[in-house]
Parts: C-alpha cells; structure tokens; sequence
C-alpha cells in the first residue's frame, strides 16, 4: 500500500515533469524556429544580394568573384553558392565542390519557385530561387543552430532535473504537512483500538485537518467517558453479582459457561465448575436439555432437591439485538433455611398445640369425673381438684413461655440495660434457690472469688431469668444430694458464670438440641418435672440480646457445666 505522502509526492512530481517537459519542448521548438528561420532568412538574404550584384554576362569566374565578395561581408563562410545555367548544371560556386545539384528545391526553382528545405539528417539547409536563365542555389550547414538547440536542451534537462529534486523536496515536506497530523491520528486511532483514550493529539493547525484532530480528540474524550461510565456500571453489577447469595450462572448459544459467581459453587456444593449446560445438569441430576431453550425465549421456574438442599432453579433465556435466543441464564436459590424454618414453624405450631392439649385434656377429664359424683367424695374431690390447679400451673406456664418467647421473637421486649454487680445477683439467686436444693439434700455452693469489677452490661430482670433457669435446671435434673456449684471469673470483655452439677448430664446428640423449642430428652420425666422445654430457648434468645454467649459441657451419667458469658460494663 502507498502512502498518501508518496502519492502525492508523486502526483506533484508527475505534474511539474509533464509542464517541464511542454514548457521545454515548447521553448526548443520555439528556439529552432527561430534559429533556423534566421538562417534561412539569411540565405534569402544572400540570394537577394547576389541578384541584385551578379551580371548574368559575367563568365563563371567572374561570378565566382563576385559571389566571394558578397560572402565575405556577409561573413557566411559555412555557405555553399552555387550558380546553376538552364539545364541545372554548376555554373559558378563557391565552397564545396560538386558535380551536379539535385534537390528538389533546384526542381522546384526550376518550375519557377523559390523554396527552402530544411534536411535534418545531413544538418542542412538549401535555398533555390531562378534568377533570369540562371538558378541560385544556397545550402548551409545548421551545425551551429543544432548545436545552440543542444545546449538549450541540455539546460532544459538540467533545469528539469533541478527542478524535479526540488519538487521531491518541497512535495515531501508539503505532503507531510497534510499526512503528518493524519498519521498522528492513526497512531492514535491504534492506541484507542488498544484500549488506551487518554492522550490527546495537539492540533497543529485551524484546517480541514485540523477540525478533524479536535473531533477526534472530542471523540476520543466522549468514548472514555462512556467506557468509564460503562466499566463502573460493569464493575457495581459484577460486584452486586459476585456477593448475591443466588449462584448465578450465564450460557452462551453453544450452551457454553460464560459467567458464574460464587455463590452458584457454594449453592451447588460443587468441586468444580461445568464448562457445559448439559454436562452441569447431567452432574446434578436434573433432566433439562439447552437445546430446549433456543427455539423462543422461555423463563422456567422449578425446585430441585441437590444433596441435601433444597434450590429453586430459575431458567431465563436472553436475546440478541435481532431477537432471537442468544443464551441462558440460570439462577440457583438454596432455600433450605426457608424450607428448614417453615418446617420448624409447622413443628412448633404442633408443639404448641400438643402441648395445650394435654394439660386441658385432663382438666376436662377431672372435671367431667367431679361432674358425674366424685365431687361427693371429698377425698377423690380434693385429688381432682389439686390436679385441675396443677395443669392450670402448667398451662399458665406454657402460655407465660410462649408469650415471652413471642415478645423476644418480635423484639418487643426492650431491654433495659444497666450496670449489674454479678456477685450480687448470683448470691441473690443462690438464697431463692437454696430452699429447693435443701428439699432435695444437694449442695448448693457459690465459690467466691474476691475480685471487685465484676459489673456487666445487662437487663437486671432478665439476666436473673436467665441463672435462675440454669440453676433451676441443675437442681431439677440432679437427683438426691448432688452437688452444684456455681462460680464467676472474667476475662478482658466478658464476665462468665459457670454452673455446674453432677446430675444426670446430656448425650452428645442432645447438647446440640436442648436450646430448641420444645425439646426436652425425656418428655415424660420433664413433664412431671413440670418442665415446658421453653426454658433453655429463652435463655438462648436473652443471651443473643445481650450479646453474650451460651456454652455447654456435659457427660451423660456425670454431669452438665453451663457457661454464661455477659460482656463486661465498660
Ligand atoms: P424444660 O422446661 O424441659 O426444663 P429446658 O429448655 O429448660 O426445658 O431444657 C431442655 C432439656 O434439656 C430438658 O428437658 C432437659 O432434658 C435438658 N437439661 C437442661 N438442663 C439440664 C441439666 N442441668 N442436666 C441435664 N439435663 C438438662
């Protein structure tokens, strides 16, 4: 490919040649008609002179003579003079010697006409014209004009070549001015494909180029600022994408994996990713094929269960600017949790209602005894009765529970939270304890610790709630004379209460368990222990409140520890 500076160095080239050369074939032939026609002018001359002198009686020596004195003023030694008789024969001359003249010229004078001839080939000039009975004929050598029209060419040539250097020179620096500011903006232009919008090319000058480089600098400006725009948009979506809990998959019209998060790894579970539509769903299992979706654009919905997860998987086909299908997206929920909470919330509901069932079952059923007579045996009646007001307890337990547990749920409880002396409350609730230890002969002992700044952060009321539950649970799955122990320390954020019996403990299974609604290890024995399986769940959601932690450590058959950490008043 030529470039456009040599195109048109060319073109400048080719145009001062083509004036040069018909300037300068112009100039020559303009010069040689000058010169030759000087020339023959001079030997019409010359004829003329020696018609005007010659006596046509005169022998052809005396012509001879008189020829020579005409030549010699006229200083024309290069002509040859002939005087030729009727017949065409050589009369007298002077110059070159000759037998006989045959010209046309001589034929044409012959018919009466005067005529000059000019002969290239022998550089000659001939002149004839009649003369009474006689003909004078010139001829003269035009070496001298040729030689003048050389040199004029040669100075021609000279000044062609002369002038075609300086055309080169003066074309290219022009041309460069043209091309340079456009070979600035194809570098720049390169630079852009590149990616790079940022430098800017000077304009030089206020022409066509010119506005051409201040538009594309424009352009160059406008562009980066639509890319910016566009990558930040890009980079808050794939942001917003990379950290959306939904796995989030796209597929190209092959089927092939474009883009993932990761969440669509976490979700699925997966050790690694499917390049493939079909190869992923033949993985998990699930019978949908990509060819499906590349007849119309199409949004399907369904639930999968993947291991043991339950995922909505959401199929969407997107489209290219001619409308048809161009790829598939596919968006992975791992409902579990949901799932696992509705079923808790059936669970509960059926908790509860057991729950209610049982104590009013009996109420109904002591009731409807008293009712048919054994309200006359005041024995029976007293019996019947304590169990009335004992379910009632219970149920008036359940639904005080259940209210508190609501309250906590719903965050309607606020809690009031104050400085609290630990040691205080500990002891305060030991003392209330220590009447049901006592009827159970255990040994409810406080170890002490002399350290002050025990204060923590809390609701007094339900801090109490919490270590009475504890320590109430400790006592009732304790048998006879067992030992608990309960004790303080601290570390640098929290102050910790420990609660330890050698009751009956907890199984592995179970500590993981216990802080569930309604979950009890033995149903029975917890409900004569007038338990309602609330306790340690309230004492979950009240520890969460207060940004305190529960811990647990027990062994069936030796005992349970619990550890109560409230962040310390600060
Ligand atoms: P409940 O009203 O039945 O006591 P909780 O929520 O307080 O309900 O306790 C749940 C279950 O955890 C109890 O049923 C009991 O089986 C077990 N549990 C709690 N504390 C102890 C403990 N100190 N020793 C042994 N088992 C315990």
């Amino acid at each position: 490919m030529r470039s456009i500076q040599s195109k048109l160095v060319i073109i400048y080239l080719a145009v001062v040649l083509i004036v040069m050369i018909l300037s300068g074939v112009f100039i020559v032939d303009g010069l040689s008609n000058y010169e030759y026609g000087k020339v023959e002018e001079d030997l019409i001359i010359t004829a003329n002179q020696l018609s005007d002198v010659i006596d046509t009686d005169e022998s052809s020596n005396e012509m001879k003579e008189t020829i020579g004195k005409i030549v010699s003023i006229t200083e024309s030694k290069k002509k040859h003079i002939y005087i030729l008789d009727k017949k065409g024969e050589i009369y007298a001359y002077l110059g070159e010697s000759r037998d006989n003249i045959n010209s046309s010229v001589v034929i044409a004078a012959m018919n009466g006409r005067s005529q000059v001839a000019r002969n290239v080939s022998s550089a000659t000039i001939e002149y004839a014209v009649p003369f009474e009975e006689y003909y004078i004929y010139i001829k003269t050598s035009t070496s001298d004009v040729n030689e003048k029209i050389m040199e004029a060419k040669r100075i021609i040539i000279f000044a062609i070549a002369i002038a075609l250097i300086i055309t080169v020179i003066i074309g290219f620096v022009f041309a460069s001015t043209l091309t340079g500011p456009i070979k600035s903006l194809t570098i720049k232009a390169r630079e852009m494909a590149q990616g790079n919008l940022r430098s800017k090319i000077e304009v030089m000058s206020k022409d066509e180029i010119g506005e051409l480089t201040e538009s594309f600098n424009n352009m160059a400006e406008e562009l980066n600022k639509t890319l910016y725009f566009v990558s930040t948009e890009k980079n808050k979506l794939e942001t917003v994408i990379e950290h959306m809990e939904d796995g989030i998959t796209a597929f190209n019209k092959r089927g092939d994996l474009i883009k993932y998060n990761k969440a669509f790894i976490k979700v699925l579970g997966l050790k690694k990713v499917y390049p493939n539509f079909n190869r992923l769903f033949k993985f998990l299992n699930i019978d949908i094929k990509f060819e499906e979706f590349l007849e119309k654009e199409r949004t399907i919905s369904q639930l999968e269960l993947i291991g043991n997860k339950f995922v909505t998987i959401n199929f969407v086909t997107y489209t290219d600017e001619y409308g048809d299908v161009d790829g598939v997206i596919v968006v992975f929920r791992d409902i579990t949790k949901q799932a696992k909470l509705e079923e808790m919330r059936k669970g509960f509901i059926a908790d509860v209602s057991h729950e209610m069932r049982t104590p009013l079952s009996v109420i109904k059923g002591a009731t409807e005894t008293l009712q048919v007579g054994a309200i006359n045996d005041p024995e029976f009646a007293a019996r019947f009765l304590e169990n009335i007001i004992n379910e009632a307890d219970r149920m008036e337990n359940l639904v005080g529970d259940l209210l508190d547990l609501s309250k906590l749920d719903n965050k309607q409880i606020s809690m009031s939270m104050t400085k609290i002396n630990m040691k205080d409350i500990i002891k305060k609730e030991i003392d209330q304890k220590m009447v049901v230890a006592k009827k159970k002969k255990q040994k409810l002992i406080y170890n002490e610790i002399e350290k002050d700044n025990l204060d923590i952060r809390g609701d007094k009321s339900r801090v109490l709630q919490v270590i009475s539950n504890i320590l109430s649970n400790s006592i009732k799955y304790s048998g006879e004379g067992a030992r608990i122990e309960v004790s303080v320390d601290d570390n640098e954020d929290y102050v910790r209460v420990i609660i330890k019996d050698n009751g009956e403990g907890i199984s592995k299974e179970d500590q993981t368990r216990i802080f569930e609604r309604f979950y009890r290890v033995d149903k029975a024995r917890s409900r004569t222990m007038k338990g309602t399986g609330l306790g340690l769940a309230i004492v979950k959601e009240i520890m969460d409140r207060h940004e305190g932690k529960i811990a647990l450590e027990s062994k069936l058959g030796e005992g349970s520890t619990f550890y109560l950490s409230f962040p310390k008043y600060k």
